[in-house]
């Protein structure tokens, strides 16, 4: 643990680097006050329930009650979570934090049979309901959230059973995460310096980005041994899995397992098809840009391995905090003083916490609720790779903030599929601001276009043909095709293939690459990376080269919420996702900036 002793301890970082988290409780006493009250509160929003069909004053009376301690427990809830991820070492908001999980259990628990018995309410009940409490209409859009599943609801013994069995079903998920986490170990492999390390996850990709091909190569290898030798048990742990969504959808009526899991989302499965079918036309773009990777990398032979590292060496430009800021409120003017006035409140007034101390949670995330700033949690490097986290942070605190002040609290959310695309519409302005500034700087050109065609390699994609798979592995269980390691390889390896064309060698290994993607349990999840980078290309692109309304219409984006479904607050940004349009102009931006990256050599 060197480097740890290296690190500040929490309590010696410059409380201008920290978040301010009395803008949430004014100390710890405040947050108990709330703490006991939200415990309290449990019985009564135990005693609402079977006072639903009563009439519409007892929905809109329950509902409101309900969503007060929902919205207190939030947030107790954010401020133990970022006062543990802060320092996790520190027992007494580790403490804190186990807390309120168990309150939040115990809320769940407590409000388990409202949306049973709402679905107990017929439309016609409904209509009614809102005639006679008008204050109902408000809370139309949460109803409607919930009515949406009512064809999918099966009787009140079945869905028992399958509330009951809920950790059997996930043990696939479960099996996988140990062995993957735990169990499996890795051999030593040599690193960059000649030091022997300890191959993981983490390390393998820091080894794929060296300038070395042998240690890239090594790395692919010995990580690939110990997935070949356990494949068997990780087809049979995905198949689980994979048998679980079918069976859902199944039971309950879904034409199949894509569309139950895009439904919980309200997302129609015409996105996701579109995704794919797009995404294949456009398959010569990305066979072009690995051959330039092999031509400029100068190798023999390009392998999966070769697909990480630099293409411009290591001289990736550094940029301190103070100067990303800047440059973030610089390339950011673009979307009017009113966003710009809220970054600025954001650097301000410490709702970033900024440089890694000694037991931090690694990464970085956006985080807040309805009552709270929307803080970042950053662990900060000074490179462009953190510019662009930073500018990716903002642009989802900037959703939390604007939907926050322009809608209830209902809708004062916003789901996942349209989440990404705020943040990565900042960093295709940046990149745009980027290649803008340097426009005679061809060093910077060469980096900047370098960090954009990786990211849309890596999320359109990548994260496509990853979609794929997983759609194809539930369509063929679900037409009884055992899932067997080397069927599942078999095709792994051909749309392997197919993605990155002849330029790549064909490594065997590769094929096993489904074997170590924890995504393939996350239900059909990944599709969003990509569909949001190509929104956000398309939304980027009207902002920068579009007139003002653009920026209007992306404003009222944020400022929706949840308060439709997310294709039609999309439309409202300007993007309509249930068409291939805008995957088309993501490509065409992709291709003119590959052909300036090429033109640079
Ligand atoms: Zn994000």
């Amino acid at each position: 643990m060197a480097k740890a002793k290296e690190l500040p301890l929490r309590k010696d970082v410059p409380v201008q680097l920290t978040w301010d988290l009395t803008t949430v409780y004014k100390n710890d006493d405040a947050f108990e006050t709330d703490f006991n009250e939200i415990e309290k509160e449990l019985v009564p929003v135990k005693k609402l329930a079977g006072s639903l069909s009563e009439g519409a004053g007892q929905l809109l009376k329950a509902t409101e009650f309900i969503l007060a301690v929902n919205r207190k427990l939030e947030k107790v809830y954010v401020y133990a979570q970022l006062k543990n991820d802060q320092d996790t070492s520190d027992d007494k908001y580790q403490a804190m934090f186990a807390r309120c999980e168990s309150l939040a259990a115990q809320f769940g628990a407590a409000m388990a049979w409202f949306d049973p018995e709402l679905l107990q309410l017929s439309e016609k009940t409904m209509s009614k309901y809102y005639q006679d409490e008008p204050k109902l209409k408000a809370f139309k859009r949460l109803f409607d959230q919930t009515f949406e599943k009512r064809d999918h609801i099966l009787g009140n013994d079945v869905e028992e059973v399958l509330a009951g069995a809920g950790d059997i079903f996930s043990s696939g998920e479960k099996t996988f995460g140990i062995l993957d986490n735990t169990d499996l170990s890795f051999p030593v492999v040599t690193d960059e310096n000649g030091k022997q390390v300890k191959l993981s996850q983490g390390v393998y990709a820091i080894l794929l980005e060296s300038a070395d091909q042998n240690i890239r190569k090594q790395a692919f290898e010995k990580l690939y041994e110990v997935y070949d030798q356990f494949q068997h048990t990780l087809a049979a742990t995905l198949t689980t899995n994979v048998k679980n969504h079918n069976f859902k959808a199944k039971i309950r009526k879904y034409h199949n397992a894509l569309q139950a899991a895009l439904s919980a989302n309200e997302v129609p499965t015409v996105v996701y098809d579109n995704l794919i079918k797009v995404v294949n036309e456009h398959l010569d773009l990305l066979h072009r840009y690995v051959a330039l990777r092999k031509k400029i990398l100068g190798v023999d032979e390009l392998h999966m391995y070769d697909l990480y590292t630099s293409l411009i060496g290591k001289k990736s430009p550094r940029y301190t905090f103070d100067q990303s800021k800047q440059i973030a409120l610089e390339a950011l003017q673009i979307m009017g003083p009113d966003y710009v006035s809220h970054v600025k409140e954001e650097f301000d007034n410490r709702w970033v916490d900024v440089v890694e101390n000694q037991f931090k949670r690694s990464g970085g995330y956006s985080s807040g609720t309805y009552d709270t700033n929307p803080f970042i949690l950053l662990n900060w490097k000074d490179n462009l790779d953190n510019l662009y986290t930073l500018i990716h942070g903002t642009g989802h605190s900037m959703h939390s903030y604007y939907a926050h002040h322009n809608q209830p609290y209902q809708t004062g959310d916003y789901s996942i599929f349209v989440a990404e695309i705020a943040s990565t519409t900042n960093e295709n302005i940046l990149t745009d601001y980027l290649l803008n500034k340097f426009k005679n700087n061809d060093e910077m050109k060469k980096q900047i276009l370098n960090y954009y065609l990786d990211g849309f390699k890596g999320t359109v994609f990548r994260q496509t043909q990853f979609a794929e798979f997983e759609q194809f592995i539930h369509e063929q269980d679900a037409s009884g095709r055992p899932l067997t390691a080397n069927f599942m390889n078999d095709y792994y390896l051909s749309l392997n293939q197919k993605y990155y064309g002849d330029a790549v060698v064909s490594d065997r290994q590769i094929g096993l690459e489904w074997s170590r993607i924890p995504h393939f349990y996350y239900n059909f999840y990944v599709y969003q990376y990509a569909t949001g980078f190509a929104a956000a290309s398309t939304l980027a692109d009207n902002i920068v080269n579009g007139d003002s309304s653009n920026v209007e219409k992306y404003l009222n984006y944020l400022k929706s919420g949840s308060s439709d479904i997310p294709t039609n607050v999309m439309k409202k940004a300007g993007v309509d996702m249930t068409k291939p349009e805008y995957l088309e102009k993501a490509f065409a931006i992709f291709e003119n900036r590959l052909d300036e990256f090429e033109k640079l050599f």
